[in-house]
């Protein structure tokens, strides 16, 4: 492997130099990225970061997926030491992302707060921030509305915290931005493009089949999201997800009241854009009833206009019960989201295994996790110096050869 050092000015911040690793022949290595979610995103600017030549293919559109339906709330809370350290890792670079690329982050914190039903839950997620270097602030239901003002949780709040280094962003921009920068570093994004096939000799890797043609290359990542168990079929391998939806609400624009993400006992998550957009979520999934069966079982659009409209207008209302600000606004765009889920909710992450020049990505959570596994997956794929944090995450727990 031979390397070069080039330095990158990307809008007004300078990036850091790093190696240049090359392909066959001392030419640059050619690496394919399936997929323009976040992830793929960020995956593919720190390839070309890294002096790769970088083809990214993807289906629809940039964000067309996932990433659109976030809510991008960017945190470190999860009830596991090792994988909280992986996402305060994220955390500091996305302070980086945010600085060099212009992400329009905002770092604004989060209050979470459980009624008595989710109280043990949120008490145990509480005690393993403990030990960061945001350790959070319990709050009472009456202190909420006074660190927020125009948030009203209730009477029968159970536990409530606070964090400061939290943020969010806007997840569609964000996505431009990496694909952006990316660009401008000489990767070539291409859309609508369809990876339809891979081509596997002698156990490796060698080209891909797209709706716009053949593709010689040293290195694929598979960034598809929901779509991964395809693409490892592709290359007979098996990847089993959970189904895991989600509904998002965008409102109209009001004047903005909160810079902060909030958490409604596990079941709302709900914020505000600088352009005066809220955003809801029902974060645990459609409702137990009769009608929601095939949706809790498998990928499914509205069957029309005026029930998704009704979903979100319902969703509205429901969290204007915490921030009466958005009462009588109306729903923008009603999102029906499908994460990414690996079956034990932590990222999968490596090669993939027996088909060398394959490399994999998925995980829930990918709005947090994406600069850090950008970086990580650059330096593994370019450098072939593994990245000791993703130890627990590699595809081989669930994929054998
Ligand atoms: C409702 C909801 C709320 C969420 N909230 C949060 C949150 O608050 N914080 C957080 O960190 N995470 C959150 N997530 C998770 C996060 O959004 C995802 O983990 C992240 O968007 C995954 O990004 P990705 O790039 O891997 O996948 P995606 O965004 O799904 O991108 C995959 C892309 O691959 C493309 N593709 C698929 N097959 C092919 C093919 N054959 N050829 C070419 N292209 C292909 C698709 O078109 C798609 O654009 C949430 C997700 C949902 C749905």
């Amino acid at each position: 492997m031979s390397a070069t050092r080039r330095d990158f000015v990307i809008g007004a911040a300078a990036l850091a130099a790093v190696p240049v690793s090359a392909g066959a022949a001392g030419r640059r290595r050619r690496v394919g990225v399936v997929g323009g979610g976040i992830i793929g995103a960020s995956v593919a600017f720190q390839l070309a970061r890294a002096g790769a030549e970088v083809i990214l293919f993807e289906r629809e559109a940039p964000a067309a997926r996932a990433t659109r339906a976030s809510v991008a709330w960017i945190n470190p809370v999860v009830n596991d030491a090792a994988y909280m350290r992986l996402r305060l890792e994220s955390m500091r670079a996305w302070r980086e992302d945010d600085r060099a690329l212009g992400m329009n982050a905002i770092w604004g914190g989060s209050i979470s707060w459980a009624y008595p039903d989710k109280e043990e839950a949120l008490r145990a997620k509480a005690a393993v921030l403990q030990h960061t270097d945001d350790p959070p602030r319990a709050l009472t239901s009456r202190q909420i509305t006074e660190v927020s003002r125009g948030i009203h949780a209730g009477d029968d709040v159970a536990f409530a915290f606070e964090t400061r280094r939290d943020g969010h962003v806007d997840p569609v921009q964000a996505t431009r931005r990496y694909l952006a920068a990316a660009k401008k570093l000489g990767a070539r994004i291409l859309y609508p493009c369809e990876v339809e096939g891979i081509v596997v000799a002698s156990g490796r890797m060698t080209h891909v089949e797209t709706s716009r043609g053949r593709w010689a290359l040293d290195d694929i990542v598979s960034v598809a999201g929901v779509d991964t168990p395809r693409i490892m079929a592709m290359m007979d391998r098996t990847l089993e997800l959970a189904h895991k939806p989600g509904l998002v609400v965008h409102t109209e624009a009001r004047p903005v009241v909160t810079d902060k993400v909030f958490e409604a006992s596990s079941v709302i998550e709900f914020k505000q854009y600088a352009d005066g957009r809220f955003l809801t979520s029902l974060t645990g999934g459609p409702p137990e009833l009769p009608v929601h069966a095939a949706i809790r079982q498998q990928r499914a659009a509205f069957p029309d206009d005026e029930l998704r409209r009704r979903h979100g207008q319902m969703l509205i209302d429901q969290t204007a019960t915490y921030l009466p600000a958005m009462a009588g606004t109306r729903p923008a765009q009603v999102l029906l989201g499908f994460r990414p889920y690996p079956l034990d909710n932590r990222p999968i992450c490596g090669p993939v295994p027996g088909v060398e020049g394959a490399y994999l990505v998925v995980t829930h959570s990918g709005l947090t996790l994406a600069p850090i596994l950008g970086r990580y997956v650059a330096q593994e794929i370019m450098e072939k110096t593994p990245a000791a944090l993703l130890t627990p995450y590699r595809p081989s727990r669930f994929m054998k050869v």
